[in-house]
């Protein structure tokens, strides 16, 4: 079973937890004032990198809390799991295969 480490509990089976998709998107600070493609473009494009991949996840059957985590999407092996708010030690960028 694969463990992943939430930030405040620890090592925890992967069935207490669920993903929430992308991590580190910054809400518009003007909605209004964007077009209906730059609006569309916020609420529904999403990268989808093949390699190290910065997401949200929820610990739904545990704390509770949401925290941040780099997830290698070819390997499912977490690097680096941390709370809302703070940055990675890891760069998703430098670690995203070709
Ligand atoms: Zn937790």
């Amino acid at each position: 079973m694969l463990l992943i480490a939430c930030p405040h509990c620890g090592n925890r089976p992967e069935t207490e937890f669920r993903c929430g998709g992308q991590a580190h998107i910054a809400r518009p600070e003007q909605p209004g004032a964007l077009n209906d493609e730059a609006w569309s473009q916020y609420l529904f494009v999403r990268k989808n990198p093949r390699g190290v991949h910065a997401e949200r996840w929820c610990h739904a059957h545990g704390c509770g809390r949401w925290f941040n985590a780099l997830r290698d999407t070819v390997s499912d092996r977490f690097l680096e799991t941390y709370p809302m708010g703070a940055k990675p030690a890891l760069s998703p960028e430098s670690e995203t295969r070709a």
